[in-house]
């Protein structure tokens, strides 16, 4: 199976024929996709202005969505390299982790669906690498009460998600599923009810 690098390398190469650069591209989202495949596609195709079923886009509008995808790529695994180091020295302290911050990470490894969007119409509008430093900063601060990439208040919890965890608190204003480990056990209480207030309802 081809590694992203190789994939990316063929999304640029102008030789190659642009339906399979295309093809290329959304291959790359298999191994990267911050808000899951289809919505990572659909927020790839509107940012760089492109239909998502059009077989042979602009080569440039192409490689400009590989661009932002890459960069939010290397922010992701910059973020891990440091996390990894972080945890083998704790490790050597002695000291442990509450277990959902780890639980959390091992679902999201390589950056798949960190900031899964169920509905692939809904997501973040900003850069993909804007909403990932975002979510690191969250991640490394104390947890909160707010969705950590557009501050929305409003959480709600669903369940049957499409990605594992496969229940969680969705933020009503982006769309993403807020990783538990940013917020405090109030605030994923609150969403909880919330979701039972509008079921009662
Ligand atoms: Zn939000």
């Amino acid at each position: 199976m081809a590694g992203f690098r190789s994939l990316a390398r063929q999304v640029r190469d102008p030789r190659c024929d642009l339906a399979l650069r295309r093809y290329s591209l959304r291959k790359c989202l298999e191994r990267f996709a911050p808000y899951g495949h289809r919505a990572t596609w659909d927020h790839l195709c509107s940012r760089a202005g492109f239909g998502q079923e059009d077989r042979s886009p602009d080569p440039a509008r192409l490689v400009a969505a590989l661009d932002e995808l890459e960069e939010a790529r290397s922010v992701w695994l910059s973020y891990e390299v440091e996390f990894a180091k972080r945890r083998k020295k704790e490790k050597f302290d002695g000291l442990r982790r509450p277990g959902s911050v780890d639980d959390w990470h091992r679902l999201t490894w390589g950056g798949f669906g960190v900031a899964w969007c169920d509905d692939p119409g809904v997501h973040p509008h900003e850069s993909l690498a804007e909403v990932l430093r975002r979510l690191i900063a969250a991640l490394e601060r104390e947890p909160g009460s707010v969705c950590p990439v557009c501050d929305g208040e409003r959480l709600s919890w669903k369940y049957d998600l499409a990605h594992e965890p496969s229940s969680g608190p969705v933020c009503t204003e982006c769309g993403i599923v807020v990783p538990r480990p940013v917020l405090t056990p109030e605030a994923l209480a609150e969403s909880r009810r919330g979701r039972l207030l509008l079921a009662s309802a």
